[in-house]
C-alpha cells in the first residue's frame, strides 16, 4: 500500500501552510520546501484552492494561504479528496474491473472494511494535530526568519 505523491503533498503543502499562518506563500518556495517540482506543487495548490482548503490573491505580492482554521481541516478528509478517483484495487472500479473473481471474492469485503479503519483513524487527526508543538517541523518548515518562542532553544 503506498499513498499518492499528491497526497503526500496536499498534507506537506497544508503543514507548510499551518507553519506560517500570516504569509501569503509563493508555490516555488514551498516546493521547495516540499521537496518537489513547482508544476506539480501547483496543481495541488489547485485542488486545495478548489475545495476550500487554501485562498490565493494574484500578483506580484501575491500567494497562497490557508483558509481555514488548521483544527478545523481533517486528514481524513484530505486523503479522500485525492485518493479517491484511484481505485484502491481494480475491481473497486466497475467500469474498469478486469478481475474475473468480482462478485465472489471475499477478499474486497475485508479490504473495504480494512480501508473503513484506515480512513476512521485519519478522521481523528486534523492539521493542527500535526503542527501544534512540533517543533521539528517547525525548524523545517518555518520562512519567519524566527523559530516561534514556544519553540526557541
Ligand atoms: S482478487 Fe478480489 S479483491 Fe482482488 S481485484 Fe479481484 S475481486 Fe478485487
Amino acid at each position: 500500500m503506498r499513498l499518492t505523491i499528491r497526497t503526500n503533498l496536499a498534507a506537506r503543502i497544508l503543514m507548510v501552510c499551518a507553519e506560517n499562518p500570516e504569509l501569503l506563500l509563493k508555490t516555488a518556495e514551498v516546493a521547495a520546501l516540499c521537496n518537489c517540482s513547482t508544476n506539480h506543487a501547483a496543481h495541488v495548490v489547485q485542488r486545495l484552492q478548489a475545495e476550500g482548503y487554501v485562498s490565493t490573491l494574484r500578483g506580484r505580492s501575491g500567494g497562497f494561504s490557508l483558509s481555514r482554521r488548521a483544527e478545523d481541516v481533517s486528514m481524513g478528509d484530505i486523503f479522500r479528496l485525492f485518493e479517491a478517483d484511484i481505485p484502491f484495487a481494480e475491481c473497486f472500479d466497475e467500469a474498469s474491473n478486469t478481475c474475473p473473481l468480482r462478485g465472489s471474492c471475499r477478499l474486497q469485503r475485508y479490504i473495504e472494511r480494512a480501508l473503513d479503519a484506515f480512513y476512521h483513524e485519519l478522521d481523528l487527526v486534523t492539521l493542527r494535530d500535526l503542527v501544534q508543538g512540533n517543533c521539528g517541523l517547525s525548524a523545517l518548515l518555518t520562512l519567519r526568519p524566527e523559530l516561534p518562542a514556544s519553540c526557541a532553544p
